[in-house]
């Protein structure tokens, strides 16, 4: 995890704290992979250009996926065919406590920031000497330290990772989440090999996107 891009995402989001996004902005962001914090390719005022640029952007990455966003009453909206905001984003611009972030790149700690499917980022750690296994809890700024077992943003239940090298076949039946992306499509697969879920032959990790170009009734 402790990649120099990784620092470099660190100073991007503190440039975007001083330049903040406005209403009805549109941002072309990283989907996969999934960050710790928000990766916004671009920032438009205009539809077309920023539709386009998200099209220009996937049409140019294979292993790099974008989604076009507005910016909306302080959240990320999916946007609809007019322009206008659509579906509450599922990823959106979480603000991690900084307290957190430096326990993340502290390399003695074994504490770290895991990043949930869904892009919400939460914080693995031993609350206790005493315990084998690690906590999830919550890093947000706004909503820090609280225990839990399931991901606030999406539901899906939250395994150690640790956990799923050396027992993939429990990480298997727990793993019921389907891509928004995927959800009846034909094409979806789904099954767990070394931890790694494909989610399908075309698009090994998934499409993330609400609409994939391949989606099969
Ligand atoms: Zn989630």
């Amino acid at each position: 995890m402790d990649t120099p891009q990784d620092f470099r995402f660190l100073i991007e989001s503190i440039a975007q704290r001083h330049n903040p996004y406005y209403e009805n902005e549109y941002l072309v962001i990283q989907t996969y992979p999934r960050e710790i914090q928000l990766r916004v390719e671009t920032r438009r005022f205009d539809y077309a250009q920023a539709k386009k640029w998200c099209e220009l952007e996937n049409f140019a990455h294979d292993y790099t996926s974008f989604a076009l966003k507005i910016f909306h009453q302080g959240k990320l909206y999916s946007v609809n065919s007019d322009g206008t905001p659509g579906e509450i984003s599922r990823q959106q611009d979480w603000k991690i406590d900084p307290r957190y972030l430096n326990a993340h790149y502290d390399q003695n700690s074994e504490a770290e920031i895991i990043v949930c499917n869904c892009s919400y980022p939460y914080f693995l750690c031993f609350l206790d000497p005493e315990d084998s296994e690690r906590q999830p809890v919550t890093c947000l700024v706004d909503d820090f330290g609280g225990i839990i077992n399931n991901c606030p943003n999406c539901g899906i239940q939250i395994v150690d990772d640790i956990e799923i090298e050396d027992e993939p076949l429990y990480f298997e039946e727990e793993q019921e989440y389907i891509p928004e992306a995927c959800q009846g499509c034909s094409n979806y697969h789904g099954s767990v090999y070394n931890g790694n879920l494909l989610v399908c032959a075309i698009h090994p990790y998934g499409w993330n996107n609400q609409s994939c170009p391949d989606f099969t009734r």
